[in-house]
């Protein structure tokens, strides 16, 4: 079971979060795939439209339906969530209770200092993955279970 990630993908999501950082503002992404849960091709980084801070991002309800909308359209399905912090990388409260994918076993990304320093190659080292357990608490993957969880392609 593992996620299957393209490479453009990952560089399209890093060009997003940047833009935001110019801003000084927080972005989110949502990875878009298809196939069974827990072993998706990504085909898609979508940018909802999104108020963002330096240290928050919310997805307004007509940007929800848009997103609907799009997922009809596509067939596809929001198999994760990246989004970037100012600083560290780690799930916060806010990110816990605000979090858009919310089926067992979704993913969520967090990358760090608004992904200045993250590159294609350094991507998943660099960011936090955090996965949804059972009992509905986010969990961080630990680094020797990345490799199994996210796979460039
Ligand atoms: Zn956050």
């Amino acid at each position: 079971m593992t996620l299957l990630v393209p490479r453009e993908i990952v560089a399209r999501t890093i060009d997003i979060l940047r833009r935001g950082g110019a801003e000084k503002c927080e972005a989110v992404v949502l990875w878009l795939g298809s196939g069974p849960r827990g072993a998706e091709r990504i085909a898609e980084a979508y940018r909802p439209d999104q108020i963002a801070d330096k240290d928050f991002f919310r997805i307004p309800s007509a940007a929800m339906k848009d997103l609907m909308g799009h997922l009809r359209r596509t067939r596809l399905h929001v198999t994760a969530q990246v989004h970037s912090h100012p600083g560290r990388a780690f799930h916060s409260e806010a990110d816990d209770e605000w979090a858009i994918v919310r089926h067992r076993g979704a993913l969520s990304f967090v990358v760090p200092r608004f992904g200045a320093g993250s590159t294609v190659a350094n991507f998943m080292d660099q960011t936090a993955i955090y996965r949804l357990s059972d009992d509905d608490r986010w969990i961080e993957v630990p680094d020797e279970e990345v490799l199994h969880t996210v796979e460039l392609a």
